[in-house]
């Protein structure tokens, strides 16, 4: 190599962007990242990534980047040394737990944070604190779908992996904007379709890049997935086309669920969804005579106030046509942050310890007990959206926030930032003074992954190891260092040198993880769990069928009303999603120039019939207003769009904030935000 080379650093990470979890040697020099090299053998993606793994580092070396410990002083903040932040942090949680009790306090944990830092904040919570008040964000997207495929198949992951996805005969993908936001998983639909013409159904509000490629195009009514899925499943049974062999062996409760399905009536379907019936039955024969089906879903199902029962009914198809147990079958609920599977599977949940073990267990409860040397409380913690509506009500004084910028990604902005307003002691740990961390009394500079060792599990339940990259900015550090040294100032010593030790622990606790360690994830190894303790891993859940006493699937039986609509005052619906460029509320795409002059700011999608009718061109200036606050924004017309349907990047943090227009409604079963319900009025500010 020459002198030039030798002065370049290649080290193996992992994306810090989508779920898909693409791995690639990221090449620096000094604090340069000068490109990303993925590797043949990178399990998700080979040698591909998207615009946001190849050029997303920017925000590394951001000017804006936490240097150092701050600690509030009235209106402003003064830069401390970490003993003393520390020691505060300590002290006050110390006295809140003193004075109200440790369920006064609450923890909400990252889904970019790594599997040792979701593991780290569970166990303050519930060791060193004695609450279950812990939770992360994919409450605010993936809870749901977790809840339907426990309730029906038992584990709450991918059923199988990206490969199976390319090697199904048919994709049918619903509310998933996959392009953009997952953009390598769906460059590989895209080759099977063309390369063995695996069939493509698309269902969104939207007319997105796959719902263009796809064979058929469909555009049910917001928040009627539940009804068409099961009209579908119930046309199925009705002509006798149901997998016989399959459900006799391996699935309960047929009778009951067939007896749910009698109001799905192709009609009903029709007139809910509009669908029409001849499509409906036309999905229904596609659906049956296939032989490998594998259905993919994201946030257009699950952030509804059905998103859970959605969920279920997706999994409730697949029992009934066999869709499980093979090679290319199996329902995909598409992760969309880079650790948002894991950090739910290392137990930051109110309800779960680390592999989804019930906190009310006491044979699991007594585990940990004894590991950890206390007693942990019984009945599950608060949630995210408890925690903010405890808040409110005075029961929770003090929450410890890590990356995660909860005043612009909660729904119904105004209501969240309210609530920090009354906290009396509120920790924020993040790279950046985020508008979450201005209403902090402490803010503790974290680092992004390019400069602290770890794990992500990605949406394949793919457990990847991520190796430090760049020395730590100023005095940022890890989450997991930090985790560590609050418990070791509250009296418990956990001895952890590196990730590797926390995850030993995690992996001799949990029994899904016990065979993992970070020997046999060295380079570009990985690990699909469950792991047994010799190390073997499961690409493909339920080989040997669900993991319930007898070993079957549970049909659930499912109803449905719709819960909202648009009325004559509030007459329009907001969809909101990704765009390719940017992630989530934007604090790390927008620091990266390189994007940012691609997609400078948000804009709002109008169809040509609703700008025709109001009168208004390209680039006119409109107020947005909801139930609960208002936006301002850009026109962008677009057949993307149709009707009374608006579209609203998810991504800008500034005035066009989806979060001002949301409400309180959630998830009937998670509490997830029912992001997606947004009903509006439309003021034209300046027609252009
Ligand atoms: Fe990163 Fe997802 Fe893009 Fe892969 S597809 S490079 S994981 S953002």
């Amino acid at each position: 190599a020459s002198m030039r080379e030798e002065r370049i650093d290649k080290t193996k990470t992992v994306c810090t962007y989508c779920g898909v979890g693409c791995t690639f040697d990221v090449w620096t020099k000094d604090r340069k990242v000068l490109k990303v090299e993925p590797q043949q053998e990178s399990p998700a993606n080979g040698i591909s990534t998207c615009i946001k793994g190849k050029f997303g580092w920017d925000y590394v070396n951001s000017e804006e980047r936490l240097t150092k410990p701050l600690i509030r002083n009235g209106e402003s903040f003064v830069e401390v040394e970490w003993d003393e932040a520390l020691n505060y942090t300590a002290k006050r949680f110390e006295e809140i737990k003193a004075d109200k009790g440790a369920d006064a306090l609450g923890f909400i944990s990252s889904s970019k944070a790594t599997n040792e830092e979701s593991y780290s904040m569970q166990k303050l919570a519930r060791q060193v604190i004695g609450t279950n008040n812990v939770d992360n964000c994919s409450r605010y997207c993936q809870s749901p779908a977790t809840k339907g495929l426990f309730r029906t198949v038992g584990h709450g992951g991918d059923s199988g992996s990206i490969d199976d996805i390319a090697k199904a005969d048919m994709v049918i993908t619903i509310g998933s904007n996959t392009a953009e936001s997952h953009p390598v998983l769906a460059s590989r639909i895209k080759r099977s379709q063309k390369l063995f013409g695996q069939t493509l159904y698309v269902f969104d509000l939207r007319k997105q890049e796959m719902g263009q490629r796809a064979d058929r195009f469909f555009q049910p009514k917001s928040g009627t997935d539940l009804v068409w899925l099961s009209a579908v499943t119930k046309y199925i049974i009705d002509q006798g086309w149901e997998d016989r062999a399959f459900i006799d062996q391996w699935v309960n409760d047929f009778d009951a669920y067939k007896q749910s399905l009698e109001p799905f009536t192709l009609e009903y379907a029709e007139e809910m969804t509009g669908i029409t019936q001849a499509n409906l039955t036309e999905i229904a024969e596609q659906v049956a005579s296939v032989g490998k089906l594998a259905i993919c879903w994201a946030m257009g199902v699950t952030q509804h106030q059905l998103g859970s029962d959605t969920s279920t009914a997706i999994s409730n198809l697949l029992l009934v046509t066999g869709n499980y147990m093979r090679e290319g079958t199996g329902a995909y609920p598409l992760r969309g942050h880079n650790n948002v599977q894991g950090c739910s599977d290392f137990g930051s949940m109110p309800n779960f310890f680390p592999g989804y073990e019930e906190v009310a267990s006491d044979e699991v409860r007594q585990r940990y007990e004894n590991a950890w040397g206390v007693d942990i409380p019984a009945t599950p913690g608060l949630d995210n959206h408890e925690m903010i509506g405890a808040i409110h009500e005075g029961e929770l004084q003090s929450l410890y926030v890590l990356g995660e910028d909860t005043g612009i990604v909660d729904a119904n902005i105004n209501y969240v930032t309210a609530a920090f307003e009354k906290l009396d002691f509120f920790v924020v740990q993040d790279l950046f003074l985020t508008e979450t961390a201005k209403y902090a009394d402490v803010i503790l500079p974290a680092v992004p992954s390019l400069e602290k060792e770890g794990t992500f599990t990605n949406t394949e339940r793919r457990i990847q190891r991520l190796y430090q990259a760049l020395d730590p900015v100023g005095d940022s550090r890890p989450d997991w260092r930090i985790i560590r040294d609050i418990a070791e100032k509250l009296g418990y010593d956990w001895l952890y040198d590196s990730p590797s030790d926390i995850m030993d622990e995690a992996a001799s606790l949990a029994p899904l993880f016990a065979g993992v360690s970070y020997d046999r994830l060295t380079n570009y190894n990985s690990l699909q769990w469950p792991v047994a303790p010799d190390g073997t891993d499961t690409p493909l859940l339920f080989t040997d069928g669900f993991p319930f006493a007898d070993n079957k699937a549970k049909l659930y039986p499912l109803s449905f009303e719709l819960r909202y609509d648009t009325d004559d005052e509030y007459d329009l619906h907001v969809n909101n999603g990704r765009v390719l460029e940017h992630f989530h509320e934007g604090n790390m795409t927008y620091k990266s120039p390189g994007i940012t002059s691609k997609m400078p700011t948000a804009f709002i999608e109008v169809s040509p019939d609703l700008a025709n009718e109001r009168g208004i061109n390209e680039g006119a200036e409109v107020k947005l207003i909801s139930r609960t606050g208002e936006v301002t924004g850009a026109v962008h017309i677009t057949d993307r769009v149709s009707g009374n349907e608006l579209y609203l990047p998810l991504n800008d943090n500034g005035r066009t904030a989806i979060n001002y227009l949301t409400d309180n409604n959630v998830d009937k079963d998670t509490d997830t935000p029912a992001y997606k319900e947004v009903a509006v009025k439309m003021e034209v500010i300046k027609k252009k």
